[in-house]
């Protein structure tokens, strides 16, 4: 399999990266039959996390391969955000995935600013991170987040990191976009590795996994996570990673124009109706991107694909932010207004109208009527 270099760090890791989230679902005799073949296959990055099943994903890890501990590139997460949390964490990690050391050790999830803030502050878990690099425990500290990238931005901004952890895809890619256009090229600057993960969105990506995986390691990642649960899983993640070619910028505007789960309804952001009629739809859409990724739009999919939405339309938690947000904006929609003057200037065929009176009512809590 392909190797790439995470950053700085000098280590060189598989395009393709085991995600530990999944395990606590599967069989011990099925993980490791898993972890072996994605070894054998020529993986070499497994990474988990100590709240994933309160350690179960971990020590499922540690009886599968510790064994073979010098043949892969070991992570593990802390959520705790103290000195002696984020270190009491990590000697529990270790004794769960049978090593002494882990390479990579990853702050989980700093959300906001003042998360971030939290962990450096003193007494905070980077003293801990610090301490375990030191003691040889931990080679590299990093990052991991996903959603708005707030927290993990000013994390990378203010503390030298050697390695970041987030979502690439291209559906958040037009929720989220500061993740590629911002944070993506500013670690890239500082020789901060970067690892991509939720590739498929969650899972809402689940008909397109060759083109999601494609997406996302078509961007200057070092290697991508997959969650992969079944040998079929592993097989078919392995295949793209085998024959992978890179997508082209015009190859990437087809996906854009054309993707199903993008539709005519989610925001490309392409800037083409800003400014019209006073306001700016760009940036309403974007804050209905973080209300619920632009996954409600009205329509009647079928029961699956609904159920499917309203599991993951939520799934950062980011709701509340987006409403005191759009509180704060100027110019918000005027529900009794007609804006369909704008459906034209939308080469993607969304009916901007429509989207912007449905963005009004989630972003003030109301019930849009269709
Ligand atoms: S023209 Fe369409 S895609 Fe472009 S910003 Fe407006 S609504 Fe979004």
């Amino acid at each position: 399999m392909e190797k790439r270099v995470l950053g700085n760090t000098g280590l060189q890791l598989s395009v393709i990266g085991f995600g530990g989230f999944h395990l606590v679902e599967v069989p011990r005799k099925e993980v490791s039959l898993l972890l072996n073949t994605y070894l054998d296959r020529g993986g070499n990055y497994i990474e988990t996390a100590a709240q994933y099943g309160d350690g179960v994903s971990e020590r499922k890890v540690g009886e599968a391969v510790s064994h073979r501990r010098s043949e892969f590139v070991l992570a593990t997460k802390a959520v705790d955000r103290t000195r002696d949390g984020a270190m009491t964490s990590l000697e529990r990690s270790l004794k769960n995935l049978r090593s002494d050391h882990v390479d990579l050790f990853f702050m989980h999830e700093p959300q906001s600013v003042e998360e971030a803030k939290k962990i450096l502050a003193p007494g905070g878990a980077m003293e801990a991170f610090t301490e375990a690099k030191q003691a040889g425990k931990a080679r590299y500290v990093a990052v991991s987040g996903h959603g708005r990238p707030a927290g993990i931005q000013y994390s990378i901004e203010n503390h030298a990191y050697d390695v970041l952890m987030t979502g690439f895809n291209y559906f958040d890619r037009f929720n989220f976009p500061q993740t590629e256009e911002q944070l993506l090229p500013l670690c890239l600057d500082r020789g901060v590795g970067v690892l991509g993960m939720k590739a498929l969105a969650d899972g809402y990506l689940y008909r397109n996994v060759a083109t999601g995986i494609r997406y996302a390691l078509s961007l200057p990642i070092a290697s991508l996570v997959l969650g992969m649960n079944r040998l079929d899983h592993l097989e078919q993640d392995l295949k793209v990673a085998e024959t992978f070619t890179p997508m082209g910028k015009e190859e990437k505007e087809e996906l854009y124009r054309n993707a199903p789960e993008l539709g005519r309804y989610v925001c490309r952001q392409c800037g083409r109706c800003r400014g019209a009629d006073g306001i700016d739809p760009e940036e309403i859409f974007l804050l209905e991107g973080l209300f619920d990724r632009q996954m409600n739009d009205y329509t009647v999919p079928d029961p699956q694909e609904y159920a499917l939405r309203e599991r993951l339309k939520h799934w950062f938690d980011q709701k509340d932010w987006a409403q005191e947000q759009y509180g704060k904006l100027r110019n918000k929609v005027d529900p009794q207004q007609d804006y369909s003057a704008l459906n034209d200037l939308c080469t993607y065929g969304i009916d901007v109208d429509r989207k912007l009176k449905i963005a009004h009512s989630k972003l003030t809590g109301g019930s849009y009527l269709f």
